[in-house]
């Protein structure tokens, strides 16, 4: 039987048609999917008890469920989730001053092999369906409303997978987690991650992308970021900087860029300068990221000394620099750890 997620609205008016019900009954039906989360027809119960039952009789409800959780010292939580088919990823919940951050996954698995990624060690599975993407940010935000009595404020699109190379099942998740008939949460609050497609990234600006656009750059030199991140053999740092022009001159907005630090990796002055030249031709803000040694790490943390230095020279040519320190270490929930060996 098919998901009653996996048909458009249409498709549902059709549906009730056919069934003898009138055309409002699927305004009320695609309400409780998609403004109300709900994951049982049972829950629906503005509708009558023989429209619950057809529906049941042709559709199914195939949820994720949680099936772990553990917290943080800083009180960041993290999530294993489980979809109908067994296959795993995590969500992470991150709170700080009024509000509360859920960093969702795009796909299980990641394709990309970024040597610093834990996630990238398990390759690639599979894709996320939208409705799965909505499922993620329905059971944390639950989870967010019992833990710390307040519903998720921001997501951001960094926990497993390449978002752009999920780029269909991304833009309906996104317009239903913005739409003022779904979830209404405002893009502002939604930064989506990419380590680079060029392609999604132009097809994004093309689209008049309204939500934060974050390149996992972590190295402007050509040969370092081939070396750490082989995406950049398809997606040349010439093609990424080109698209981004492309997407500031079409959007007007600003583009985050995050930069883990890897000692003796991307941590130099000169390393500095290059990102400085890169990001010259659009407004950015640099995010520094700390990085968190894994138990098979390849890296390790770049010192203080050389942390302020390279900071130094970014400050130097006026660029926003943010030092951030990712939550959730104890747990294995700060960026590049989400991993799961059991998919
Ligand atoms: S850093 Fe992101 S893009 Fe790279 S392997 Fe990990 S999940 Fe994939």
């Amino acid at each position: 039987m098919n998901d009653i997620r996996n048909i458009n609205f249409d498709q549902l008016v059709s549906f009730l048609k056919e069934n003898g019900e009138k055309p409002f009954r699927a305004k009320q039906v695609w309400t409780w999917l998609w403004k109300r989360g709900a994951s049982s027809f049972e829950e629906m119960t503005d509708l009558s008890v023989s429209l619950r039952q057809k529906l049941s009789d042709n559709y199914t409800f195939q949820h994720a469920e949680i099936v772990e959780e553990v917290s943080s010292r800083d009180k960041t939580t993290k999530y294993l989730l489980r979809f109908s088919d067994g296959k795993l990823v995590e969500g992470v919940l991150i709170p700080s001053k009024g509000r509360v951050t859920a960093c969702l996954s795009t796909q299980v698995g990641c394709p990309l092999h970024c040597a610093f990624c834990a996630t990238g060690t398990m390759g690639f599975i599979r894709n996320l369906h939208y409705s799965e993407v909505i499922d993620e940010f329905v059971l944390l935000n639950n989870r967010s409303q019992e833990i710390y009595n307040q519903r998720i404020t921001n997501i951001v699109f960094m926990g497993m997978g390449e978002p752009l190379l999920n780029f269909d099942n991304m833009m309906t998740a996104i317009d239903i987690l913005t739409g003022q008939d779904y979830f209404g949460l405002s893009p502002a609050r939604i930064t989506l991650s990419t380590a680079g497609i060029v392609k999604g990234i132009k097809a994004l600006a093309d689209r008049n992308f309204r939500c934060g656009l974050a390149i996992s750059l972590h190295s402007a030199d050509p040969m370092v970021r081939r070396a750490i991140m082989p995406v950049t053999e398809r997606n040349s740092l010439h093609d990424l900087q080109a698209a981004l022009v492309y997407y500031h001159e079409k959007t007007g907005e600003r583009i985050t860029i995050e930069y883990l630090l890897l000692s003796k990796v991307n941590d130099s002055e000169k390393a500095a300068e290059q990102l400085t030249r890169f990001c010259r031709p659009f407004p950015v803000k640099i995010n520094i990221i700390e990085y968190n040694s894994t138990s098979d790490s390849l890296f390790y943390k770049s010192d203080p000394t050389r942390r302020q230095n390279f900071v130094a020279v970014l400050e130097r040519c006026n660029m926003v620099v943010n030092i951030r320190q990712s939550k959730g270490q104890d747990i294995a929930a700060a960026c590049g750890q989400l991993v799961r060996q059991t998919n």
